[in-house]
C-alpha cells in the first residue's frame, strides 16, 4: 500500500532533497516514517521571559517588537537581532548569518522561540533559537517549539527542522491507514504501543517516557520478526527426516579409551549432545562452538565413528586443502583401531586410507568408492559439493569454519533427498548469547568452554612504536631456537593516494610494504613468506604448506590467516594496527600460536595514543575467553563489528537491540508462542506478510 510508494508522492520534496534522502537509504514513504530521531530537545515548558537565566534551555511565547540585520565589523558576520516581549518582560534575540530571517520573522507577530539563553555585553539574550509562528487556528500544534522536539541524526543539507516539517503532515495523513503487523495478543502481553501511537510518539512525543515506549515497541518488533523467521526455519528442519543412528555404548567407551588424551568435561558433554541427536529420526542441527585448540575434532570424530559403524557415511567439509589434509591425518590417528575407511577429496588430490594403508587414487575411482559405499568418511573441501559426488548412505555432515555454519552446504550435499543428513557445524568464532538466540536460533548449541589441561597461556603485550625493535630482536631469538612467527597487517596494498581522508589508515601497515621492508632491512637473513586474500587459492595453499613445513621463518599475512592452519611450531604472533581489529578477531589471531608445549607470545602493535583503544586492547591481556571478548566487542562496537553480521541486511534497530539480552529473550518467547499456536501464521496474515518481506531482506549466509 501507500508505505511502499516513492517519496515523490509527498508534496514539498524537491529533486535535491530526494537525492540527499536517497544517500541515506531513504527512498519510500516507509523509509522516511522509520527514520527515527536520535534524541529530543525539551522545549515543552513555555516560561515567562522574566524568569530566564543564563545557560538555560527555554521556550518563550511572545511578540516580536523589532527585528533588523547588522554586520559585525571584525568578523564580517551578519547578525539578525530582534526583541521579543511577553507579559512579563522582553529579551534580545540573536541569529547568526541568516540574514533572510528578517523576511521570515515579522515584526508585531506572535512567535514561539526556543533555544539557549546566553550572556552578552549588554545582558541576557536568546542565541540562535528555533522559531515558530503562533497559529491563530485553535488546537493546532507546534512542531519545532513548545514541545519535545525531535532531533534527527545529522546529515548534510537535511536539517531536523526540514524533516519535522515533512514528517508532521505525513504522519497526519498516513498513520490512520497503517495496520499493525504485530499481533494484538503479543502487544497486550508485552505492553507494547500500537503502531499508530508508536509512530507519533517516536517522532513527536508527549513525554520522554512515551518516546521510550515507542522505541521499545519498534525494537521489540524488529527482533520479533527475526525470531519468527528463524524459528520457522527450525520447525521446517524438524519436520524433515534423517537416519536414526543407534547409540553404541561399547563403541564410544572404547573410542574414549583409545584417545591419546583425557577428554575435557566440555568435550564429553558435547559428544553426549551429539550422540543423543543422532539417535533421532529428525535431523540434528547443531553448532559446536569452541576456542581454537579446544578440541573440536575429537568431538566430531566421536559422532563420525558412531555413524559409520552403524553402516552410514559421514562427510567432513573444511575451507582449505591444507586443513583437509590436516584433518585427514589427525582423524586417521584417532580412528586407527576402528577400521574406518577414510577418503580425501579435494580438487587437486585424492587419497584413501583403509586398513591403515594410505593410497593416492584418481578422482574417478574415489567418486566410485563414495558412491558404492566403500569409503565411510569423506574429508574434503568445496570439491565435495560438486554435482558428480554421490553418496551411498550419507547420514552425517560436519562442516568446519563456514559462515552461517553450513546450513546451505548441507542442503547441497543432501541433493533433495527425502532423508537429509544430520548437521554438525564447528566454529571457533565466538557467538555472544544474544546472537545465538536470534541469528543462530535455528541451531542448537554445544560449547567447548574449557581448554584441555596443561595449555600454556599465550603471553600478550601491547607494544608502543618505540619498542618495535625489541620485538624484532625477540623474533630473531625465537627463530634461533627453531620457532616461527606470524606478522598480521591490516591491509594488502599501501593506502592509495586518492586523497583518502581516513587519517587512521595513513599509517596502516600493508602486507606488501611490510614484506619488502622486513625482508630488506630487518630480517635479510631469515626466510619470509607473504599471504593475502588477493592471491590465487593455489598460491595461498602453497605458502601455507611451506610455512607449516618450516621453509619460512616468518609469515606476513592479512587476516586471511584467521581460519588458518595448525602450525604448532609457531610461537610469536605480531599484530600491526591492532586497534583496527575487533577483540574477538584478535583473539582468533592469538589462537594461531600457543598450540604446543612451547611458551607463546602475542604482541599487539598500536600507534594509537587514545586511551579508549588501549583500554579495549587491555581486555585481551586480562581475558582469555573468546566468548567474553565477543560480548565486550558487542558492547563497545556493536554487532556490526562481529563476523559477517553487517552483510546480512538486518535492520539498524534490530542490530542495536541485539545488545539487549532481555529483549532478545522476550522476543524469542513471543515468537515461539505464536508459532506454537499457528506455525503457518494462517490467522496472522499481516505478520505473515512481514515475515515474507523479512525473508527476502535478511539473508543469513
Ligand atoms: P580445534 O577446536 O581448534 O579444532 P583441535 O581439535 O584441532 O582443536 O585440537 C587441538 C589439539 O588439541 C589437537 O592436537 C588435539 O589432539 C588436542 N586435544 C584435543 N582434545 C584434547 C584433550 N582433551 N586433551 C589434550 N589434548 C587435546
Ligand atoms: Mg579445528
Amino acid at each position: 500500500m501507500e508505505l511502499k510508494k516513492p517519496l515523490t508522492e509527498i508534496p514539498g520534496i524537491g529533486q535535491s532533497f530526494l537525492r540527499k534522502l536517497k544517500k541515506m537509504g531513504i527512498q519510500t514513504i516507509k523509509d522516511l516514517l522509520f527514520h527515527f530521531p536520535h534524541r529530543y530537545e525539551d522545549f515543552s515548558r513555555i516560561i515567562p521571559i522574566k524568569t530566564a537565566a543564563v545557560n538555560q534551555i527555554v521556550c518563550f511565547r511572545g511578540r516580536i517588537l523589532d527585528i533588523e540585520n547588522t554586520t559585525t565589523l571584525r568578523r564580517r558576520m551578519v547578525l539578525t537581532q530582534a526583541i521579543i516581549e511577553d507579559e512579563t518582560g522582553a529579551i534580545k534575540v540573536v541569529w547568526f548569518n541568516q540574514p533572510y530571517l528578517i523576511r521570515v520573522i515579522r515584526k508585531g507577530e506572535e512567535y514561539f522561540l526556543a533555544g539557549k539563553v546566553a550572556l552578552g555585553e549588554d545582558g541576557l539574550y536568546l542565541s540562535n533559537p528555533a522559531f515558530e509562528k503562533v497559529s491563530k487556528t485553535k488546537g493546532s500544534e507546534t512542531i519545532h517549539t513548545g514541545r519535545l522536539v525531535p532531533v534527527y541524526p545529522e546529515t548534510e543539507g537535511l536539517s531536523s527542522k526540514w524533516l519535522r516539517s515533512i514528517l508532521f503532515p505525513l504522519l497526519k495523513k498516513i498513520v490512520p491507514k497503517i495496520k499493525d503487523s504485530l499481533p494484538e495478543e503479543i502487544r497486550k502481553q508485552y505492553r507494547l504501543l500500537p503502531i499508530d501511537k508508536a509512530l507519533w510518539q517516536i517522532h513527536f512525543p508527549q513525554s520522554l517516557e512515551l518516546a521510550q515506549k515507542a522505541q521499545e515497541r519498534f525494537s521489540f518488533e524488529e527482533l520479533f520478526y527475526i525470531q519468527v523467521l528463524v524459528l520457522q526455519e527450525r520447525l521446517k528442519t524438524q519436520q524433515q527426516r534423517a537416519f536414526s543412528i543407534p547409540l553404541n555404548l561399547e563403541l564410544i567407551k572404547s573410542f574414549v579409551k583409545n584417545l591419546p588424551f583425557e577428554l575435557t568435561d566440555a568435550q564429553r558433554k558435547a559428544i553426549w549432545h551429539i550422540l543423543n541427536d543422532l539417535q533421532k529420526s529428525r535431523p540434528m542441527n547443531r553448532l559446536l562452538e569452541g576456542d581454537v585448540g579446544s578440541g573440536k575434532t575429537a568431538v566430531a570424530t566421536a559422532g563420525i565413528l558412531m555413524t559409520v559403524k552403524a553402516g552410514y557415511q559421514a562427510v567432513l567439509m573444511v575451507p582449505t586443502e591444507v586443513l583437509s589434509k590436516q584433518h585427514f591425518q589427525e582423524i586417521n590417528k584417532l580412528l586407527k583401531n576402528f577400521r574406518v575407511s577414510i577418503g580425501l577429496l579435494t580438487s587437486k588430490e585424492n587419497k584413501t586410507i583403509s586398513n591403515g594403508r594410505i593410497e593416492k587414487i584418481s578422482k574417478r575411482k574415489i567418486l566410485e568408492q563414495i558412491k558404492n559405499g566403500e569409503v565411510d568418511l569423506i574429508i574434503g573441501t568445496h570439491a565435495l559439493i560438486q554435482k558428480n559426488v554421490e553418496f551411498k548412505k550419507l547420514a552425517l555432515v560436519i562442516i568446519d569454519e563456514q559462515h552461517r555454519f553450513g546450513v546451505e552446504q548441507r542442503a547441497k550435499l543432501s541433493k533433495n533427498k527425502d532423508i537429509i543428513p544430520h548437521l554438525l557445524s564447528m566454529t571457533a568464532t565466538p557467538i555472544p548469547r544474544t546472537l545465538a538466540l536470534t541469528l543462530y536460533g535455528d541451531l542448537d548449541l554445544s560449547l567447548l568452554d574449557e581448554l584441555p589441561k596443561g595449555r600454556k597461556k599465550v603471553i600478550t603485550k601491547i607494544i608502543p612504536p618505540v619498542r618495535r625493535e625489541e620485538v624484532y630482536q625477540f623474533i630473531r631469538e625465537e627463530v634461533g631456537k627453531g620457532r616461527q612467527a606470524f606478522i598480521i597487517c591490516p591491509r594488502i596494498e599501501p593506502s592509495e593516494e586518492s586523497g583518502e581522508k581516513d587519517l587512521l589508515s595513513l599509517d596502516t601497515k600493508s602486507v606488501k610494504e611490510e614484506f619488502k621492508r622486513l625482508s630488506e632491512n630487518v630480517f635479510p637473513d631469515l626466510q619470509l613468506g607473504m599471504l593475502h586474500g588477493k592471491m590465487e587459492p593455489s598460491e595461498k595453499e602453497m605458502v601455507m604448506t611451506k610455512f607449516r613445513d618450516r621453509e619460512f621463518d616468518v609469515l606476513i599475512s592479512t587476516s586471511v590467516i584467521e581460519v588458518g592452519i595448525d602450525v604448532p611450531n609457531a610461537t610469536v604472533m605480531v599484530i600491526e594496527g591492532a586497534e583496527r581489529f575487533g577483540l574477538a578477531q584478535l583473539h582468533q589471531f592469538r589462537g594461531r600460536v600457543g598450540r604446543s608445549d612451547f611458551q607463546s607470545y602475542c604482541f599487539l602493535f598500536t600507534d594509537s595514543p587514545a586511551k579508549k583503544t588501549r583500554q579495549r586492547l587491555q581486555a585481551l591481556i586480562s581475558l582469555n575467553d573468546g566468548f567474553k571478548l565477543a560480548e565486550k566487542d558487542l558492547e563497545i562496537r556493536g554487532p556490526g563489528s562481529l563476523f559477517g553480521v553487517k552483510q546480512w541486511g538486518i535492520p539498524d534497530l534490530a542490530m542495536k537491540s541485539l545488545r539487549n539480552i532481555k529483549l532478545v529473550e522476550k522476543t524469542r518467547l513471543a515468537a515461539s508462542q505464536i508459532l506454537e499456536k499457528d506455525p503457518e501464521l494462517r490467522s496472522y496474515p499481516l505478520l505473515k506478510k512481514k515475515i515474507e518481506e523479512a525473508r527476502r531482506e535478511i539473508h543469513l549466509e
